[in-house]
């Protein structure tokens, strides 16, 4: 009798040290502040899921996984600022750095994390001499009685997604190893390790298969996101579709004494313009903003006689480049390419959401047989002759694109023409794209 009111005793004691934890999270939100053109997205949409979620939720956290800035003309004409302020009342709990929160230079990314009202978190942008860029790695927050660290990351090879002038003094070191140190320091203090990251999806896999001290991998920059959660000895990774497309929620449920997860859910709550009601102080805000870049933006400059998808505008892009600026090669990176243009009246906001960076065009003379197939792309070239080629100051200023194409060596000059007005003066030539 004594003994299984002793065991009794023991079981509830266990099963109170259960605790749930639930994290709300987006990611790659790229300052998309209005509907897509499936009526997907737009920040007063998300920001009335995430308040419908978190009213009452006393387990909840809402977390975002890098890239708020770059993708719409308020973004790029403002240089991001005003998303950032939108982004405040969306109210993150924590939030990292992600590589397009660079693209208006590092001095500016500086002045997002100061207008930032919640902390934002990185472990792994330093200088040569270690200073971290962030002014914090990791927060702990309390949650249900949980004590939840989050810790900041970015993809090891930062460098490789930036212009080196926009990135200046700054790299970042490999996520998982700076990972495994904190989650390792933090790992007697607090009940859950949570790593925040701006990182490949392989990046998140590696971090929960090799890292013991981590618990849970929230992603961002893979724009797609995971198709399902990932699990790997009762440690999970999720990572969100980009643009707001979906608001996700990870349901965990914590062994608080063993520190380890016990259940995982994880769903995809679609930000659908069409039936959720926009949050009106949001909307009011991102119309005010929309309002100053309208005159500028939406103007007609032709039409699309059918849908072009991302791999139909790269090769365009290509094309126009070659004619505007009557080069004999350019080449157009499908990264850059950053949405596709439905099928109906072209705006010149079309074009600033396909290609919203500032890059300026650079132009090089070089020979035939110094061509890469990449370039060339099949076509025959002469080996001696000397052809023209043209390409954004992202490719041909980037180490890593410049090898990729093979062009080491290759002297490049500046154009005072950003790559967007190249596209927007062809399109406003040829009226009719068929
Ligand atoms: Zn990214």
């Amino acid at each position: 009798m004594r003994f299984s009111l002793l065991f009794l005793m023991l079981a509830s004691a266990d099963a109170q040290d259960i605790r749930r934890l639930t994290i709300l999270h987006s990611n790659d939100l790229h300052a998309r502040l209005t509907p897509d053109t499936n009526e997907r997205g737009g920040f007063a949409y998300l920001a009335t899921l995430v308040r419908r979620e978190r009213a009452g939720c006393d387990h909840c956290l809402y977390l975002n996984a890098g890239d708020l800035v770059q993708g719409s003309p308020v973004s790029t004409i403002f240089r991001g600022e005003p998303v950032y302020k939108i982004g405040n009342m969306l109210k993150f709990d924590v939030s990292t750095i992600g590589n397009h929160e660079f693209d208006y230079g590092y001095v500016q990314t500086k002045k997002f994390l100061r207008m930032a009202k919640y902390p934002v978190v990185s472990g792994n942008i330093v200088d040569d001499s270690g200073k971290l860029f962030a002014r914090k790695v990791y927060v702990i927050k309390k949650v249900n009685g949980l004590k939840v660290a989050v810790i900041g990351g970015v993809m090891s090879d930062l460098g490789g997604f930036l212009k080196p002038k926009d990135l200046g003094p700054w790299h970042s070191t490999p996520v998982k190893d700076m990972a495994a140190r904190y989650a390792k320091e933090l790992r007697g203090k607090v009940d859950v390790i949570i790593v925040l990251g701006h990182i490949h999806p392989e990046e998140g896999s590696s971090i929960i298969k090799e890292v013991a001290d981590v618990n849970v991998v929230v992603e961002g920059h893979a724009h797609g996101g995971r198709k399902e959660l990932e699990a790997a000895d009762g440690r999970v990774a999720v990572g969100c579709a980009g643009y707001g497309v979906d608001l996700c929620r990870l349901d965990l449920e914590v062994n608080k004494r063993e520190k380890k997860l016990v259940s995982w859910k994880w769903t995809k709550i679609p930000v659908d313009s069409v039936t959720v009601a926009p949050a009106p102080d949001v909307a009011k805000v991102v119309a005010k903003w929309e309002k100053r870049v309208e005159e500028k933006v939406d103007r007609e400059i032709g039409e699309a006689r059918r849908d072009l998808e991302k791999r139909d505008l790269t090769p365009m892009i290509e094309k126009a480049t070659m004619e505007e600026m009557k080069v004999d090669f350019s080449y157009m990176n499908a990264g850059g390419v950053r949405d596709r243009l439905a099928k109906g009246k072209i705006l010149e906001r079309h074009i600033w959401n396909i290609i919203p960076f500032d890059n300026v065009m650079m132009t090089a003379k070089i020979k035939g047989a110094a061509i890469s197939d990449a370039i060339r792309k099949g076509r025959a070239v002469e080996p001696d002759k000397e052809y023209t080629l043209a390409l954004s100051d992202f490719l041909a200023t980037n180490p890593a694109s410049i090898k990729q194409l093979g062009l080491a060596g290759v002297k490049f000059a500046e154009v005072d023409l950003y790559l967007r007005d190249v596209l927007i003066n062809w399109v406003k030539k040829k009226k009719v794209i068929e």
